[in-house]
């Protein structure tokens, strides 16, 4: 297989400018497009509900690379620029601008746009938290004292309840389940960190859905709960999870199923990939189609793309990978974590809230997950590698 003469990376952000660095990295000389909504360069998106959130960092610290480095990868980034169509066979995308750029590999990196709930656009105080926009605007919301209501206990849900909280505003946290992150990291470990959010003034509202939201005068004024509850608020997160940003693609004839659908290559079509948020792919260990949300995730697919579009022909079976930052708590996460699966901790201690834990299903270790412990997590991580191979033995 011969290198494309053009590509065209659609999405500048971690996993589109990751692509770029690693065809250039492996020696690619062709000529390069990038294009991306957003009108900043690329920037990274885990310091956002953090640092960038408490105020800790300057916007511009999030920026991904200098703009040295940028214009070392001589590539042609077009930025503030939506595609808005795919044409399968030619590999021609068009832009909202009316620009049509064609290429000989074509890379789909528009990861995930943000949930909204019905009715929040239009009232003043109402967020969501997926762009350095969307962190800076809900940033000049966050006065000490002022009542945030954060609808939505995952992981960014989660960061941003402990984010403001340090920052002194009153907050609460709701959710359908009875403890944050309780989906991704089981009942123990949700449990302690129900735990770690009520110590440090978190108050926690969980177990009840969101029927939507009250305003007065066009600005929020509260949170409705199926219980027929309402929680006084002045500012609302909305952190209910994100779609694939796949709808520029609807017409693409492209297989879209929670993701743009791609094989174990990440082959979406012949020269047409995904990667990164958007890119459901087949994971031969899984033996299914998989989507990662996570930062890791993106370096490392964007990695085993460029090989692909490059001539190598290996699948990508990663290892996922995911950590958080909460209050001085930092988990690490490797593998998944079923919500039925034995737990056991087999480094440190949870009264310490340093430790490993080990999930295990039918006998198969699935993941590791640590608090407080990186080093150690790490190291366990060969065991997750080891349960990926398994071949598990069905009744
Ligand atoms: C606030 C926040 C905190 C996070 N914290 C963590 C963390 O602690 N740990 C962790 O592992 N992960 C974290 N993540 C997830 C991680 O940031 C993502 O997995 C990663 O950014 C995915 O990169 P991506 O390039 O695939 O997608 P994105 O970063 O979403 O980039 C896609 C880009 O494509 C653009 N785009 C979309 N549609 C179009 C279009 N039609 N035309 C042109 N451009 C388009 C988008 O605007 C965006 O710029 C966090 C995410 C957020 C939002």
């Amino acid at each position: 297989m011969t290198a494309p003469a053009r590509l065209l990376v659609v999405g500048a952000s971690a996993s589109g400018l990751t692509t770029v660095e690693a065809v250039r990295r492996k020696g690619y000389s062709g000529e390069v497009v990038v294009i991306g909504d957003e009108p900043h360069a690329p920037y990274d998106r885990p310091p956002l509900s953090k640092q960038v959130l408490s105020g800790a960092w300057e916007a511009e610290r999030a920026t991904l690379r200098t703009d040295e480095v940028l214009s070392g990868l001589d590539a042609d980034f077009v930025l503030g620029e939506e595609a808005v169509a795919l044409d399968v066979p030619t590999r021609t995308v068009r832009t909202a601008a009316g620009r049509e750029l064609s290429a000989d590999a074509v890379v789909i990196a528009t990861g995930v746009r943000a949930r909204a709930l019905p009715g929040q656009d239009g009232l003043a105080g109402v967020h969501v938290l997926r762009s350095l926009d969307d962190a800076l605007a809900l940033k000049t919301d966050l006065r000490p004292g002022a009542r945030l209501v954060v609808v939505g206990e995952g992981v960014l849900g989660s960061e941003i309840a402990a984010t403001a909280c340090a920052l002194g505003l009153d907050v609460t946290l709701t959710g359908p389940l009875d403890a944050p992150m309780a989906l991704q990291v089981g009942p123990m470990v949700s449990g302690l960190l129900a735990d770690l959010h009520r110590e440090r003034g978190v108050r926690l509202r969980l177990g009840a859905g969101c029927a939507g939201l009250t305003g007065r005068d066009g600005r929020v004024t509260g949170v409705e709960l199926t219980t027929g509850e309402t929680l006084p608020a002045d500012v609302v997160v909305v952190a209910i999870g994100a779609a694939p940003a796949t709808q520029w693609l609807a017409d693409s004839g492209l297989a879209l199923d929670n993701g743009v659908v791609c094989d174990s290559r990440c082959r979406a079509a012949d020269g047409i990939y995904a990667v990164g948020d958007v890119a459901r792919f087949h994971h031969e260990g899984y033996g299914r189609l998989v989507r990662l949300e996570n930062r890791t995730n993106a370096t490392e697919q964007a990695a085993a793309v460029a090989a692909v579009i490059l001539g190598e022909d290996r699948p990508y079976a990663p290892v996922p990978y995911f950590w958080t930052d909460q209050f001085d708590a930092k988990l690490q996460v490797h593998g998944m974590l079923p919500a039925d699966a034995e737990v056991e901790i087999v480094e440190g201690e949870v009264a310490a809230r340093r430790f490993v834990a080990r999930y295990t299903s039918d006998g198969v270790v699935t993941g590791v997950l640590g608090w407080n412990m990186p080093k150690q997590t790490r190291l366990r991580r060969q065991e997750v590698v080891d349960g990926l191979h398994t071949p598990v033995s069905t009744p």
